[in-house]
C-alpha cells in the first residue's frame, strides 16, 4: 500500500539555472516552447526573467536564487505545489547559496519529484508522454519517521 498523489497534465515546473548553465536553459526552453506552453512555469528570478523574454509568456518568478529563490521553490516542494524541477547548476563553479542548492536536490528526493540537472535529463522528462496526461506519483510514507520515538532524547 502507498500514498499516492495524482499530478494532473498541465504540470507545474520549476526552471532554475546558475549563470554559467542559463544560455542552456534558455535553449531549451525555446527549444521545448511549444510542450511548456500546456505547463505552468516558476523560476528563480533571473532564470525566469530570461524564459520570460524567450518564450514571450508569463513565468511566475520567484526571488533570485542566492537571495532564497531555491528556498521558495523547495517550500513549494514541500507543501505539493511543484510537480517537476529543471534545476542546471554549474558543476564546476562553487556557489555562495551551496546549502541552498543541496537543500533543494534533496527535498526533491525526499518528496520523489522528478528532477533533471542537464539537458538531457531534462529532454526525456520533457518526452515523457506523462507530460500529456495525469500520473500516479508514489508519496515516500513518512508516517513511521514522524511517530518515532523521541522520549529517550527529551
Ligand atoms: P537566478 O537563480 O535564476 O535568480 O539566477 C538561480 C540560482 O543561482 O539559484
Amino acid at each position: 500500500m502507498f500514498l499516492t498523489k495524482q499530478l494532473a497534465p498541465r504540470k507545474r515546473i520549476a526552471l532554475i539555472a546558475h549563470d554559467h548553465k542559463k544560455l542552456d536553459m534558455v535553449q531549451w526552453a525555446v527549444h521545448n516552447g511549444q510542450t511548456l506552453s500546456k505547463h505552468e512555469l516558476f523560476a528563480t528570478g533571473t532564470t525566469g526573467k530570461l524564459v520570460e523574454e524567450a518564450l514571450d509568456r508569463p513565468v511566475r518568478k520567484f526571488l533570485s536564487g542566492p537571495l532564497g529563490g531555491d528556498q521558495q521553490i523547495g517550500s513549494l516542494i514541500a507543501t505539493g505545489d511543484l510537480d517537476i524541477v529543471i534545476f542546471f547548476w554549474d558543476p564546476m563553479e562553487a556557489q555562495p547559496h551551496d546549502t541552498d542548492i543541496k537543500a533543494l536536490l534533496r527535498l526533491c528526493a525526499v518528496w520523489n519529484i522528478p528532477m533533471a540537472c542537464d539537458r538531457a535529463s531534462a529532454d526525456f522528462i520533457i518526452t515523457s508522454p506523462f507530460m500529456n496526461e495525469a500520473y500516479e506519483a508514489i508519496i515516500p510514507d513518512y508516517g513511521g519517521y514522524l511517530r518515532r520515538d523521541v522520549s529517550a532524547n527529551s
